[in-house]
């Protein structure tokens, strides 16, 4: 909450700095970042500022030219369309949340969503069922296990997983209301059309080549029936689930819907609310612990933003109150990560400062945090 509010307090900070005053607001007084401006040869975040639009699109740029020639990591081809797409595909969109967009590289071409859809999938069933619903009947605890793990399942009879794994989230697809199967679809497009603030479409090539190889889901579905998670026609929310990871979305699409996140649930461009406030820091903690698949932690470690990737080779991260970012590039690591949309955004995250957990003492130092007096 403080981090949300402080980064409020300086984006309205760089809007008073043209007056060049001492300002207090909220009781904090603050000092424009002035003198930090000067020494341009320090990063953003070792200057400790709000970054300037300038230093945003600089740091994007020049990710996107230490990476674009990395030739690591392979395209995903157990779902035979992934392994067609254009390995060369490159493209960085960062949204802050307040709107401002940055771009590099290719926006244009859509990649599926695949595993990323199952962030806003999940923000359905919270804001439908809230957050009990999904800690006893899908959990929010790291499985260790690869995504499409059976032996994840048979540990603890379908419990304690998370909804980014593929059986909490065939389960967590399964739990979203509609009377039949196209009623349910409606309701998980309009979430996700809310959250990227445009009309998505679903890519029927990759959807029609998932459905047609994807026993291992199915009996995933099948098993989270037998333990009860799933409460009937398992085919019918693994079918939904194929379809929702096949929808197409553009690396601008997915910064502004991981804008959204960062905005507390509102849509930073169209300003609709499509998540209320109290389920973000839940949404959040599950991109934490989960969102890199079995890599999770290491990606935490290194960079602190809850991040979610998925197979078509797309990755999003949140830098909570500031911004989403998001790259596409297909080659993927063995845990099944996109290779230079990792580095991208941990570059572009150290050098903005979008860290969570670096704290500036600064507050405390000066006793203007902490409890009331
Ligand atoms: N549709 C893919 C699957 O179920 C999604 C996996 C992913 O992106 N990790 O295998």
């Amino acid at each position: 909450m403080s981090s949300i509010r402080n980064s409020r307090v300086s984006r309205l900070v760089r809007r008073v700095a043209v007056a060049s005053i001492l300002t207090g607001l909220g009781g904090v007084v603050v000092a424009p970042p002035t003198a930090a401006i000067a020494q341009s040869t320090r990063t953003v975040a070792q200057q400790g500022t709000t970054p300037s639009a300038a230093d945003i699109q600089r740091a994007l740029n020049a990710a996107y030219e230490k990476y674009k020639t990395l030739q690591e990591g392979k395209n995903a081809d157990y779902i035979p369309a992934l392994a067609k797409v254009d390995p060369n595909l490159f493209g960085i969109a960062l949204v802050t949340a307040d709107g401002q967009a940055y771009t590099v590289g290719d926006l244009k071409t859509e990649v599926s969503i695949q595993s990323i859809s199952k962030v806003f999938t999940l923000a359905r069933v919270l804001q439908d069922s809230g957050e009990a619903a999904i800690v006893k009947n899908i959990g929010v605890d790291a499985t260790g296990q690869p995504f499409n793990s059976i032996v994840a399942i048979e540990q603890k009879k379908g419990f304690e997983q998370n909804p980014f794994v593929n059986p909490g989230a065939i389960t967590a697809t399964s739990m979203v209301g509609g009377a039949n199967a196209s009623e349910i679809w409606s309701r998980i497009a309009d979430t996700y059309n809310g959250f990227a603030g445009r009309n998505l479409r679903v890519l029927e090539d990759v959807y029609q080549s998932e459905a047609a190889t994807n026993q291992r889901n199915r009996a995933i579905g099948a098993l989270m029936l037998a333990y009860g998670h799933i409460s009937a026609n398992a085919d019918q929310a693994t079918d939904i689930y194929t379809r929702q990871c096949s929808v197409g979305v553009n690396a601008r699409d997915l910064a502004i819907m991981a804008a959204t996140i960062a905005n507390n649930g509102v849509n930073p461009l169209t300003k609709m609310r499509v998540l209320d406030t109290q389920h973000i820091p839940g949404l959040l903690a599950v991109m934490a612990t989960a969102g890199l698949y079995d890599d999770s932690g290491q990606w935490l470690f290194k960079t602190g933003l809850p991040a979610k990737s998925g197979v078509g080779g797309g990755l999003i991260a949140v830098s909570p109150g500031n911004w989403g970012i998001a790259v596409i590039s297909p080659p993927l690591d063995e845990a099944g990560n996109s290779v230079r949309a990792q580095r991208a955004i941990a570059d572009i995250s150290a050098a903005l400062g979008g860290n969570p957990y670096a704290v500036s003492r600064t507050g405390v130092a000066a006793g203007q945090l902490g409890p009331p007096k």
